[in-house]
């Protein structure tokens, strides 16, 4: 049998090549001016729970701990108002910055992620889904993570774009393997059918979405109180991601001025201050339009995050900030904020050196 390499197992092997090749610390001496973004989401702390099928938004605290030691000693972690004045007064950024940055705004933010942002001293930015923090909007992918979790039913056709298909669900990999199959279908929908289709799925799979006081640990939201504490330390920024995390792209012109305004009246109703920085839900290229960056000018928004992978740099518009996805190792984050991904990747275009074709 052939062995092949998991997508995630492949991302680490190239980062270890890097780091042992010496590639990461040449690129860190070349990144003055430079800085990366890192996203993460929730963290959990290995109590993993049954009905939770994406652990992908949910980083093991341990290594988001180990993460923040390497580079409390090793890079500087700036927060995203440095950022920010960095680049409106081109006055130049430290070199080897660093900014941490949490979506949708999760309980664990409080719980796990706080206290080693406290014990290192570092800044970072939670981006705030005002309706899931409100408790009135349910995040749409944890309502089909819960229903392909607890289901009864063995299997659900579907209708994909490509055409009819049975989904098994006996087992919790064939479950997985059906929401991640789905994901991208439902990602590409129209958000005026959206919402109705993830109730018609829901009804589907004879699932009711569990209300906010009962979903599993990792899913739950932050609550206010936890988000003004948060604020009030000067070390966490509270930034916007939407009132119901929509793709924006998806949404008509008044859905998206809604999105944005009634995001950013909540946090400034809840926290005495209006959010600077909003980021994009699932910030691809395709998810976002010109509408929206304009649409976050006129709401007086000075900056927006994106999740195109690229590192910041003076020129960076800033209502397009581009951003890392979570580092699954130190390893990975070391390869990432270094730089030296880039630097591969740049020199691969200008040599064709084909001996570093795995590195692709
Ligand atoms: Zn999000």
């Amino acid at each position: 049998m052939k062995a092949t390499l998991s997508p995630s197992s492949r991302q680490k092997f190239k980062a270890a090549a890097l780091i042992g090749s010496g590639i990461s610390s040449l690129a860190k001496r070349r990144s003055g001016q430079e800085a990366s973004i890192m996203t993460f989401h929730g963290l959990c702390d290995g109590m993993g729970d049954e009905k939770v099928l994406d652990w992908s938004l949910h980083l093991p605290v341990e290594i988001f701990r180990r993460v923040c030691a390497f580079l409390a000693s090793n890079y500087h972690v700036i927060s995203m108002h440095n950022l920010v004045s960095a680049i409106e007064k081109g006055d130049g950024l430290e070199p080897n910055s660093v900014l941490l940055t949490f979506d949708d705004g999760y309980a664990s933010n409080y719980h796990l992620a706080f206290p080693i942002l406290k014990e290192f001293n570092l800044p970072a930015t939670v981006f705030a889904t005002t309706g899931f923090l409100d408790g009135t909007e349910r995040l749409w992918f944890q309502r089909m993570d819960l229903a392909f979790g607890t289901t009864a039913l063995p299997h659900l056709d579907w209708d994909f774009e490509h055409g009819k298909e049975r989904l098994q669900l006996t087992t919790r990999a064939q479950r997985q393997e059906a929401l991640l199959k789905l994901l991208p279908d439902l990602k590409r929908m129209p958000d005026e059918d959206f919402l109705s289709e993830i109730g018609r799925i829901e009804r589907l799979l004879d699932v009711s979405p569990l209300p906010p006081d009962q979903l599993p640990a990792p899913m739950r939201a932050l609550t206010w109180d936890q988000a003004r504490e948060m604020k009030t330390s000067g070390l966490v920024e509270i930034g916007a991601h939407t009132h119901t995390h929509p793709i924006l792209a998806r949404c008509s012109a008044t859905a998206i001025e809604a999105e944005i305004i009634t995001c950013r009246d909540r946090i400034t109703a809840e926290l005495g201050e209006a959010p600077f920085v909003f980021a994009y839900p699932n910030g691809g290229p395709g998810d976002y339009t010109k509408e929206c960056v304009t649409g976050l000018k006129d709401a007086g928004f000075t900056a927006a995050c994106s999740m195109i992978n690229s590192r910041v740099t003076l020129e960076s518009s800033l209502l397009e900030l581009p951003r890392y996805g979570t580092p699954e190792s130190v390893w990975e984050a070391e390869a990432t904020v270094s730089g030296a991904f880039e630097a591969v990747k740049a020199w691969r275009r200008s040599a064709s050196n084909t001996f570093m074709s795995f590195l692709s």
